[in-house]
């Protein structure tokens, strides 16, 4: 798909910065900010064509021409849908998404986000609603989706919500993600052919297994000089190795 993107507000309107809703020491832009940028490699790797049509920081005069020219860029792209990400406030809970009318092709998207927002996330889901005089949804010709992820001012909202969870969900609702996992190190069966309180015997050993053609190192561990031969992944190789170093007349085991 062409999907275009923006991060809601992150403009100048005169000479004030619009930030969007603030609340809980956070504001909106910052969020859309990061959450689009998140978006954006998320999407791409699932093979879609992505455009941020944000006009990041640019001076207006008045509101609606910053939407006038996301919508134009969203349809010179071409765009198969528009996504204008932004947070909630006015104290209320969950997600919610909008759409111009409930005959609109983004409706399932729309839809999908807001489950996947809330089950990513754990926050309410709102629902998908309609009002076809939001600039975002009534000034380009994509099917276009506003996506209101949470609530700034509720602090449960923002405790759960981040950019990097908010980008996952939404792209969830596109395709496959790589879900982050803690980086726990993989089991791996070592092969030991020797434990020494001197050094120099576990050298002697070292010596004879590079005689006969064995890569081996000695681990020192716990006041002990380990000699071991091999790591594997997999414990049937590991095996092998320990069967082929007793042919060869050295004792070996898997640790
Ligand atoms: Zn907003």
């Amino acid at each position: 798909m062409k999907i275009a993107l923006s991060a809601g507000h992150n403009v100048y309107i005169g000479s004030n910065f619009d930030c969007g809703a603030v609340g809980n020491g956070k504001r909106e832009a910052d969020i859309t900010k990061a959450t689009v940028k998140n978006l954006i490699s998320l999407l791409e790797s699932q093979g879609h064509k992505v455009k941020d049509v944000t006009p990041y920081n640019q001076k207006f005069s008045e509101k609606k021409s910053h939407h006038l020219k996301r919508c134009r860029e969203v349809d010179n792209f071409g765009a198969d849908l528009y996504l204008d990400v932004h947070i909630n406030a006015g104290g209320g809970t969950g997600v919610e998404t909008w759409i111009y009318s409930n005959g609109s092709s983004s409706k399932k998207h729309a839809e999908k986000i807001c489950n996947n927002v809330s089950r990513h996330i754990g926050i309410r889901n709102r629902g998908v609603k309609v009002n076809p005089n939001y600039w975002s949804l009534k000034h380009c010709k994509a099917p276009a989706i506003i996506i209101e992820g949470c609530f700034i001012d509720n602090a449960n909202d923002v405790k759960k919500l981040n950019p990097k969870n908010y980008a996952e969900a939404i792209a969830m609702s596109f395709g496959e993600i790589k879900e982050s996992k803690p980086n726990t190190d993989k089991k791996l069966y070592r092969v030991q052919t020797g434990a020494f309180s001197v050094r120099k015997n576990a050298d002697d050993l070292l010596k004879k297994l590079k005689a006969k053609g064995y890569d081996a190192i000695v681990v020192q561990d716990k006041g002990l000089y380990k000699v071991q031969t091999g790591a594997f992944s997999k414990r049937e190789n590991a095996n092998k190795l320990v069967m082929q170093l007793k042919k060869d007349g050295f004792e070996a085991f898997i640790v």
